[in-house]
């Protein structure tokens, strides 16, 4: 599943082709994604251009001038720029021309991503409205993790893969940045110390971070805004070898998602 370094990696990749480009064409070829594709989409957006790029949590916000296009990559969504036309395959919903040739295809075999369009303040859709702080920005602190989590019993790792308490933090980053922490990814959010608070917001940031640097130096085939980076250290290595003390890592559920740690390391 795309997750915030693979969408800000597909955002940094894109800028430098869109921003400053008028969109010439737009092709649906699936009506409904998660949510349905705006039959307008194409009326709307043909003869706009794209102003910028940005990212609020896993969300691309082209800044179309009188409105915003809206993409959410889903569980299996990416977003391919192609120099030129080529025959679509079967999971290929959306083609966005541009005037310089280039094609954006947003392609999706799950159905689960989001390609709509938005004239107000994009921060305001309902479907951002509600995202905590970013977690890379200025306001995702120590002491605003240990404000929210005081006298909450759910597990530091749900209450960090909550959207509302800090956007875009999924299931791999979650496992990787309590690893580097050295927090039991179990414990009672309500428990930890301020402290831990903020080493664990370090590490979240040092892990999204070191993913997106190695992404967006990652050898991209076919011009194809891929992902897929890092080597991670607790992320898919149940019962194997922890790297720090060579104890077997445990691996638990939490939430209905793996969850993979050291109970030597992580306390
Ligand atoms: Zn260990």
């Amino acid at each position: 599943m795309p997750e915030l370094p693979e969408v800000e990696v597909t955002r940094l990749r894109l800028e430098p082709y869109l921003v400053g480009r008028a969109f010439t064409q737009v092709v649906l070829r699936t009506a409904k994604l998660r949510l349905p594709v705006p039959a307008e989409l194409p009326f709307l957006l043909t003869g706009k251009t794209v102003h910028a790029i940005v990212r609020r949590g896993k969300y691309l916000l082209f800044d179309c001038g009188e409105g915003w296009l809206l993409v959410h990559l889903g569980m299996t969504g990416f977003l391919q720029l192609l120099t030129g036309p080529s025959l679509p395959g079967k999971h290929d919903h959306v083609e966005f021309t541009f005037d310089d040739g280039r094609i954006l295809r947003f392609h999706d075999p799950r159905k689960f991503g989001i390609v709509t369009w938005f004239s107000g303040d994009p921060l305001r859709h309902p479907l951002l409205a509600e995202i905590g702080p970013e977690p890379l920005g200025d306001t995702f602190v120590g002491d605003y993790l240990f404000n929210v989590s005081r006298r909450r019993k759910v597990p530091i790792k749900q209450l960090i893969m909550d959207s509302g308490v800090v956007a875009g933090v999924g299931n791999i980053y979650a496992n990787e940045a309590l690893y580097r922490a050295r927090i039991r990814p179990d414990r009672p959010s309500g428990t930890l110390i301020l402290q831990e608070c903020s080493e664990l917001v370090t590490a979240i940031r040092e892990v999204l971070e070191g993913s997106i640097g190695e992404g967006s130096s990652f050898r991209v085939a076919e011009e194809t805004a891929a992902y897929h980076p890092q080597s991670f250290k607790v992320y898919g290595r149940g019962g194997e070898p922890c790297f720090t003390c060579g104890a077997p890592l445990d691996e638990i559920r939490l939430g209905g998602r793996s969850t993979v740690f050291c109970t030597i390391c992580q306390r």
